[in-house]
């Protein structure tokens, strides 16, 4: 492996990375100033290193990763857009980065004014009454937007048994549900890749609390019986949930409290050009109609004519999901980028995204196997199984391939109906250039299958790491760098 070693392992004893100047004022002892409790009894084992090598380390280790900032990365399902820099100024400005979660409301108004303003835009992208922005992600705002279901019914009497989920959903989708104490159950889709709604109907009884959806669902597909959907939904009582992830198809053309959703959970992490990977961190705020405000997390921000406050007078709340107010710095950065864009710059974002991705498909669908031919909206799953029938090439040989043209992967093996899936994102911020530079390396890598299979399967060559066990890097994580022997 062409790895870094572990700080630890640069240290040498008596390197300094910092220095500091002689001292002005009369010394003292620390067990003067600190009560015996919060002292140390053993010096921290920290690396000894200096300022040139801690930031050769970790500039090397940033570079070992692919990032939006270093090359395209269509992950389907992902939205990763380029996140624009400016929202990192605002964010780290000192009136809203230097804040205190405890400081006085009154001392706070602008940061609530913030809080406030974001939670009504998301509420009109979303077309819903009333947003909460506690949740730290996406899964995060599914369990929230469940916990407020479960909620609602168990006020009406019964908190109900079970929530239908089509089987093109995101993963997390069933483990939310799961965690929420409900039991899953699956319907197919139809062979345009929407709910099929024989099925719906025949599982539809007073023991459902609910469908979970996203629509354009994860083939990218937009489902054209909403309306009917949402209809026979409510029939039985149960609420509709949308799974608002990825809302980079319709901002601005389409509102899922308009199709009949009664909530939604956003991620300001994909749509609103928040940083992610990595694990965080992210924000999946809430949006919910006027039926489920009563139990909304504490505390919710509200004007009363003079000041912003923080109610937490909610006696039907599920409590709290997140400390505080939720994920605040990726909350400002959101804001900023809403507030760049306009309505009509959001608009615009759907467009192009939409478009980027039908330019993507019409051209690879000439060498790679499109399962649902119909207009896709931001994503669109191809599949890898001519590749895979002709020359043993699979899927997964592709996406390494990928990585040694400097291109991260498409979402594979996901959604979990189509053979061998290839589920390609491109966003609304790449160029016609990309796209063509993407489209030509894929026609390559569909040449190399018939002429050089095996540089395909041996691929990739030039990533610091090569083909690794991927279960076992899961359930045996080896966390400390072995040198090479
Ligand atoms: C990303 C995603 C999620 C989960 O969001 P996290 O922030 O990763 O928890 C849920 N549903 C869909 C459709 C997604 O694309």
């Amino acid at each position: 492996m062409k790895g870094e070693k572990l700080i630890f392992e640069k240290s040498r004893k008596g390197n300094r990375g910092y220095s500091l100047p002689p001292l002005d004022v009369p010394s003292q002892k620390l067990a003067d100033l600190l009560p015996e409790k919060s002292l140390r009894k053993e010096k921290a084992a920290l690396p000894e290193i200096s300022e040139s090598e801690v930031v050769r380390h970790y500039v090397n280790l940033s570079q070992m990763n692919h990032g939006v900032d270093t090359g395209f990365y269509p992950l389907g399902s992902c939205t990763m857009k380029y996140n624009p820099k400016i929202n990192e100024d605002v964010a780290r400005l000192q009136g809203f980065a230097a804040l205190h979660p405890y400081q006085k409301e009154e001392m706070v108004q602008g940061a609530m004014r913030l809080l406030k303003d974001i939670e009504e835009y998301l509420c009109q992208i979303g077309g819903m009454d009333k947003t909460t922005l506690q949740p730290a992600a996406g899964a995060h705002g599914e369990l929230t937007g469940l916990m407020l279901i479960r909620a609602y019914h168990k006020k009406n009497g019964n908190p109900r048994k079970t929530i239908i989920i089509p089987d093109s959903a995101h993963g997390t989708n069933p483990a939310s549900v799961t965690m929420c104490g409900y039991d899953v159950v699956e319907i197919p889709s139809d062979e345009k890749g929407c709910v099929d709604l024989e099925a719906l109907k025949e599982v539809l009884d007073e023991d459902v609390a609910g469908l979970m959806l996203t629509n354009p669902n994860t083939l990218g597909l937009y489902d054209e019986n909403i309306e009917e959907i949402c209809q026979l939904v409510h029939g039985v009582g149960a609420l509709l949930y949308y799974d608002g992830a990825n809302a980079n198809a319709i901002m601005g053309y389409s509102r899922p409290g308009d199709m009949g959703f009664d909530v939604i959970h956003y991620n300001l992490h994909k749509t609103f050009a928040t940083p992610h990977g990595g694990g965080g961190p992210g924000s999946g705020p809430v949006g919910v109609k006027e039926k489920l405000v009563p139990f909304l997390p504490v505390p919710v921000v509200e004007e009363d004519g003079e000041k912003l406050y923080f109610n937490y007078d909610l006696p039907d709340s599920i409590g709290k999901v997140r400390s505080f107010y939720g994920n605040f710095g990726v909350v400002v950065k959101a804001y900023t980028y809403i507030r760049m864009m306009g309505p009509d710059g959001l608009k615009r974002v759907s467009e192009d995204a939409v478009l980027n991705a039908n330019y993507l498909m019409e051209k690879l669908k000439m060498t790679y196997d499109l399962p649902y031919q119909r207009r896709c909206m931001h994503e669109f799953v191809l599949s890898g199984s001519k590749q895979k029938k002709d020359h043993g090439i699979t899927t997964r040989d592709i996406a390494k391939m990928l990585l040694d043209f400097n291109i991260h992967p498409p979402t594979v093996y996901f959604p979990l109906i189509v053979e061998e899936a290839l589920m390609i994102e491109p966003t609304e911020t790449e160029s016609l250039e990309t796209l063509n530079e993407f489209i030509q390396v894929m026609e390559k890598i569909a040449e190399m299958a018939q002429d050089d299979p095996d540089r395909i399967r041996e691929s990739p060559f030039n990533t610091p790491v090569r083909r690794l066990d991927e279960t076992k890097a899961a359930r045996e994580p080896v966390l400390k760098w072995q040198p090479e022997s």
